[in-house]
């Protein structure tokens, strides 16, 4: 049997011809040598007028163009984490930022949110969890693996909160903020309430233009932090290839292009999974606004055995039986501080998503109660 993935963090479309073409001639052209850590100015300002055209005012030097948005976390969790400093985090969220705070000083503290109430975090939640050790508040909008978009008037409500702790930074990682579909996103920083010198956000090329090989991220924040980043990065890293940035560069100016075949494709996709829960009994989700994954609650099926009499008690057996008896790949909740769940993404091809939820429908349907 063909084994079929919906673990990936990446879609399956291919990078937009724009950030090729700008590539193969950048290096045809010799830029093939170090140039600024900060990034390009050319890069820089395009980032930020995609955010001044909706009303902000951001200049390039609050900007710092990263080998993936992943090391913009990480540059910042170098810089702004003491020892023993907390860094608050709702879930279920991303492994990745628990993988990354295994590197820094800091502490993640778990902020859980729940599927019966939409994953909303609520005020009165982060007000109670926020205390004066608090560091860093660390958003993510829309949600991997849940695909919540937070409204304009939810971040004002939490921006009210964050308010009251001057010491806290928000960092809000927006990486999938073109991939929406019932509700519009709005960036922290276009909120009422939103403190330039307090939030960075987080951004790259991964999720939005299928360019996560190329390693492309950014930072936007306040000037005397970006700068501190800047020199983290040049120490270590340097700064991203000049080519690499001329693609990108290309990717925004051409956007318009690129992303309404994606979107249009993601649409049909989510629905089609949608479909494909639907068909299956006692499976609780919370249907995406944004990104490309369901994060469906598969509890219902926990405690039970499997024809060939493996007991399956958490989401990790879960996937492992699906894999091993369906050759079907789902990441477990347990990975996103969600026991029970399991990430499906649905930035497939079509007819793989169709064949992975027969096999989902047909691997669970066959599990019996144990007792
Ligand atoms: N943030 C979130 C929420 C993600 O899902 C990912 C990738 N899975 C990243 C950051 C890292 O993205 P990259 O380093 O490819 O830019």
């Amino acid at each position: 049997m063909e084994y079929i993935s919906l673990a990936s963090g990446s879609s399956y479309f291919r990078s937009p011809g724009a950030a090729t073409a700008a590539a193969i001639s950048a290096l045809q052209a010799g830029k093939t040598f170090y140039g600024p850590t900060e990034g390009t100015l050319e890069l820089r300002q395009a980032i930020c007028n995609t955010y001044n055209k909706d009303g902000l005012n951001v200049r390039p030097e609050q900007v710092l163009i990263t080998p993936g948005s992943k090391q913009a976390l990480f540059n910042l969790f170098t810089i702004l984490l003491c020892q023993g400093d907390e860094v608050v985090v709702p879930t279920p969220a991303w492994f990745g930022f628990h993988e990354l705070m295994k590197y820094s000083k800091g502490m993640l503290v778990p902020l859980p949110t729940q599927l019966s109430e939409g994953y909303a975090l609520t005020p009165e939640a982060l007000r109670k969890t926020l205390n004066s050790r608090s560091r860093i508040l660390l958003l993510t909008n829309p949600g991997n693996p849940t695909g919540r978009i937070y409204t304009k008037s939810e971040l004002e409500a939490l921006l009210e909160v964050t308010n009251e702790f001057p010491n806290l930074y928000i960092l809000s990682d927006e990486i999938y903020d073109r991939v929406t579909y019932s509700r519009p996103f709005t960036s922290l920083l276009s909120c009422k309430g939103a403190k330039e010198e307090r939030i960075f956000l987080i951004n790259g090329f991964s999720k939005s233009f299928a360019m996560s090989g190329w390693r492309l991220g950014y930072m936007l924040g306040p000037e005397e932090v970006i700068k501190k980043c800047i020199d983290f990065q040049g120490s270590t890293l340097a700064g991203v290839s000049v080519f690499l940035q001329d693609a990108a560069l290309a990717t925004l100016e051409k956007q318009d292009q690129a992303l309404p075949p994606m979107l249009e494709v993601l649409a049909q996709n989510r629905q089609l999974m949608q479909e494909g829960l639907d068909a299956i009994p006692e499976v609780k989700y919370y249907t995406p606004d944004g990104a490309y994954y369901f994060f469906p609650d598969f509890s219902h099926y926990l405690n039970r055995e499997t024809p060939s009499g493996e007991t399956i008690t958490t989401s990790v057996d879960l996937c492992r039986y699906l894999r091993e008896s369906h050759s079907l790949e789902l990441v477990p909740g347990d990975y996103f501080g969600a026991p029970g769940h399991a990430r499906m993404s649905f930035a497939i091809e079509m007819p793989k998503l169709q064949e992975a939820m027969q096999r989902l429908k047909q691997g669970l349907l066959v599990i019996r109660c144990s007792f």
